[in-house]
């Protein structure tokens, strides 16, 4: 194993013990020396003080005289039994280490830990007077000695007593076998889990809380509870996510044949978590924001995201408990598939294009940048210091785009034999990422090893295309290139398959020429002929996003403008639309004379259409954010971006303010509708005002202001106030004034509160955020709101680069407060800083050294110092 601490010299050595900050490597993995084939828990819970008693059966595993190995973090054994006797045992740093002579032993600890004093928010801790557990992905090991590794499955038994008012509520996984009362006002419980599981899917819940119940019945006719346990006022809240569940739960049998396997199903929310949600087994815990809805409180957004995030949770039931990962760099195994099964569910259940639409919008926003800079990294990495900085939209979106190219590819009917395949194969097992893709060749009879490189070569391809026409030979011939450039590790790269869903379409006509046709890139250069083109054709390519790569396709002149408006699949037409904007945009950043013409020709024609959705409208119609455009760019000048986007915005909100105004008043919906239908028209509403408001401000600001007052539901309420926070005008203030005594009683609306002023595009906005940060409702112990202070503000590309460097100190000062408390949160906040080698000197050179500042400081954890020791690397 090797040490990867390249950059030394900026960093501080002396505060480092020697065993942190190792990587561990993919190519090292060794099958565990010792198995747990059972163990016993037994917790007397105290939020200060809780005894945690573990027995392990162990047994050897092969033929090797290693001694039994068991993790450790943050936690001391009071005593060690072997077979019942005082046994030998040392620690090597963490780790507790036990010499056995024979092949089996009974492991007996006693451990002493404090939840309320925990943090990090991993193992065992506290929050709003409930104690609860997150393990995934080694928090395990802050509650009790094991060898915490997901390929070791254990059956688990858990016993837990404590104060029968605090806690009168007490829940792991599995089955409640028994309960009673014991001395001094205290309870227990026991629960058994009959599935093994590895140490990341167990879940203790012990507080005063109340449940939404209901049942769901199996295709097999198994009666299942459910129950939705959250702070009694919060009960009103949970009826979405309870239908959520069970459309899901309904959704899973029809889509891919799988049951629910238990009688019980539990959710609990907790409103301080570090991750949205968590699936131990029958036992999920959440995120508070993604649980708690309604109509006054979540907008349409949030009603989705929660019934998104509660289909993943549960679809993780089997792609990632019963067929679980056999190391942590098989994370991808169990998260892009779930996240591909959740997007699919959720277009099922609302809109595809839409979905797709947004979908493909968070991959280039955020994996898309982290794919080109220097954190970048395989789906399946190769090697981590610390596991909590691989949960990243590589992993998870990416790695959902390399399953949807895989079902693409294999065509539904031989994607579910795969799947099929899958499951029953690796039921029980910890599998890995070729497991996967073998299981869907054997189920389909399909060769894919040549896709096998999406998982192991980084970087996204760039494909360049050219399509010639001979009319004379009524045929047309497309020539396209592709190139994957360099990425940490990775200076070489290879040709890969690349699936792209491809048309001709007439440019007269408007209809497709052919049949759409599945083209395989899979060479550096390759030309594909089309005969029976008779007109001038269009070329639509990469139609629904079938393959995650930046396509650069040569236009004709009026091109793009004519697939803007004839293209009939929804996502290319999208695609032209905002290509067309991306040219104006770019152009206009360069300091180019930007055509806006074409933009405004092309989003008059959306908002007039007869055929098109108002949600599609509205997704069609929006800009592509400052960090988009500053992918686009050589060198990144935030002022000239921000400009540039400003000045398009200004030329449609002028140009069109009829058809902006007409969209906006588009009405009959009720609040509490929550079609398709109606939040495509709240949508389409506030996305109209925000360029209405961008051409004259003082007519958007009286326009928000009546609809701020006037919303029954979040959606529009937010929606205006998002708008106003933006303008120089006396209704902001107002605004924000009223909503912050409405709601500051709600923590999760008040986080709305925070993030819609750190992302407001304001020259004041550094100076607002700081104002903020000494608010007295900020707090840095709260993941969500600090989240929706800091991580909202390093998202808001223009206020954050402030030339004066001023940005980077903020949010360089927060997360260092915040890395004492917390690093798994504290590193996520580092990507803003990442790619300082594309901005333009001035601010290259402050990030840089304001990167070096943060290395350099005392007592750093290991997940910031991987993240900023790769981003200065
Ligand atoms: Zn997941």
């Amino acid at each position: 194993m090797a040490d990867i601490r390249t950059t030394a010299a900026v960093a501080a050595p002396e505060t480092q013990p020697s065993t942190e900050h190792v990587a561990i490597r993919r190519e090292d993995y060794r099958p565990p020396d010792w198995l747990v084939p059972e163990i016993s828990l037994d917790f007397q819970l105290d939020a200060d003080r809780t005894i945690v008693r573990g027995t392990l059966q162990v047994e050897r595993n092969g033929d090797h005289d290693r001694p039994l190995r068991l993790d450790g973090d943050e936690i001391a054994a009071l005593s060690v039994k072997v077979d019942g006797a005082d046994a030998d045992w040392r620690m090597d740093g963490p780790a507790l280490v036990i010499d056995l002579a024979g092949d089996r032993a009974t492991i007996e600890t006693e451990v002493e830990i404090s939840p309320a004093a925990n943090t990090k928010l991993m193992g065992l801790y506290a929050s709003g007077g409930m104690l609860c557990t997150q393990c995934e992905a080694e928090g395990f090991r802050r509650i009790t000695f094991f060898p915490d590794r997901p390929d070791v499955l254990s059956k688990y038994h858990v016993r837990m007593e404590g104060n029968a008012t605090l806690f009168p509520v007490l829940l792991s996984n599995g089955n409640r076998i028994a309960l009673g009362d014991a001395a001094e006002g205290r309870h227990w419980a026991e629960w058994q889990d009959p599935f093994p599981k590895p140490s990341y899917l167990f879940a203790l819940v012990a507080g005063d809380l109340e449940a939404n119940r209901d049942s769901f019945t199996t295709m097999s006719g198994r009666q299942v509870d459910l129950a939705i346990w959250v702070r009694s006022s919060d009960l009103p809240k949970t009826q979405h996510a309870m239908d959520s569940l069970k459309l899901a739960m309904a959704w899973d049998e029809r889509v891919y044949g799988r049951e629910y396997d238990l009688d019980l199903f539990n959710i609990v929310a907790v409103s301080d978590f570090n991750m949205g949600a968590m699936e131990n087994k029958s036992l999920n815990i959440f995120n508070s924001a993604y649980v708690l809805a309604d109509q006054d409180t979540a907008t349409d957004a949030d009603f989705d995201n929660i019934a998104r995030v509660v289909a993943h949770e549960y679809f993780h039931n089997w792609s990632g408990d019963r067929v679980t990962c056999r190391d942590w760099f098989q994370l991808s195994l169990k998260e892009g598939f779930t996240v591909f099964r959740d997007q699919s569910f959720s277009a099922d259940v609302g809109s595809p294009p839409v979905k797709r639409i947004e979908d493909v919008r968070v991959l280039r926003a955020v994996q898309f940048p982290e794919d080109a800079g220097p954190l970048a990294h395989p789906v399946r990495p190769d090697s981590y210091i610390e596991i909590g900085n691989f949960y990243t939209a590589t992993v998870y979106n990416k790695g959902a785009e390399v399953i949807r190219m895989l079902a693409t590819v294999l065509g539904p009917e031989k994607f579910r034999a795969g799947t099929d395949l899958y499951f029953s194969r690796h039921d029980g097992e910890a599998a890995t990422c070729d497991d996967f893709v073998k299981a869907l060749e054997d189920g389909s009879g399909v060769d894919l090893s040549a896709f096998k490189i999406w998982y192991s070569q980084a970087g996204t391809p760039k494909v360049t295309a050219r399509l010639e026409h001979d009319a004379a030979a009524n045929a047309a011939t497309l020539h396209l290139e592709q190139k994957v450039d360099p990425t940490p590790g990775q200076p070489v790269k290879a040709p890969m398959p690349i699936p792209l869903r491809t048309v001709l379409i007439g440019a007269e006509s408007g209809a497709e020429l052919a049949p759409e046709r599945l083209i395989v890139l899979d060479e550096p250069r390759q030309s594909v002929r089309f005969d029976n083109v008779s007109e001038l054709p269009l070329l639509s390519i990469n139609r629904g996003f079938s393959v995650p790569v930046v396509v650069k396709a040569e236009r004709r002149p009026g091109e793009l403008e004519r697939l803007a408006q004839t293209d009939p699949e929804p996502f290319a037409r999208y695609e032209a639309i905002q290509e067309l904007m991306m040219r104006a945009l770019v152009a206009g950043a360069r300091g180019e004379a930007a055509d806006s013409a074409p933009v405004v020709a092309a989003v008059a024609a959306t908002l007039q259409s007869n055929s098109l959705d108002p949600a599609f409208k509205a997704e069609a119609i929006l800009i592509p954010g400052d960090s988009m455009i500053a992918e686009r760019m050589d060198e990144v000048d935030p002022d000239a971006i921000h400009a540039s986007r400003e000045s398009l915005r200004e030329a449609i909100g002028t140009g069109l303010s009829g058809a902006l105004l007409g969209a906006h008043r588009s009405d009959g919906v009720e609040g509490h509708d929550l079609s398709p239908r109606a939040k495509g028209i709240r949508r389409l509403r506030t996305v109209a005002l925000g360029l209405l408001a961008a051409g004259d401000p003082q007519q958007g600001a009286a326009l928000a202001k009546a609809q701020f007052d006037r919303a029954d539901n979040m959606t529009d309420r937010q929606g205006a106030l998002g708008i106003l926070a933006s303008l120089d005008v006396p209704e902001r203030q107002a605004a924000l004034d009223a909503f912050y005594e409405r709601f500051q009683d709600d923590p999760l609306v008040l986080d709305k509160w925070f993030a819609l002023q750190a992302a407001a595009q304001r020259s004041d906005t550094v100076d607002q955020v700081l104002r903020l940060a000494a608010h007295p409702d900020f707090t840095i112990s709260n993941p969500n709101r600090l989240r929706s202070l800091a991580g909202t503000f390093g998202g808001n590309h223009w206020a954050f680069h402030s030339p004066d460097g001023r940005g980077y100190a903020f949010l360089a000062d927060i997360l260092l407060d915040a890395d004492k408390l917390n690093p798994q949160v504290a590193a996520r906040l580092v990507p803003a800083f990442g790619r300082w080698r594309r901005f333009e000197p001035k601010r290259a050179e402050l990030m840089r050294q304001t990167l070096e500042r943060i290395v350099a400081a005392p007592g750093l954890s290991k997940d910031v110092f991987e993240q900023v020791s790769k981003s200065l690397a």
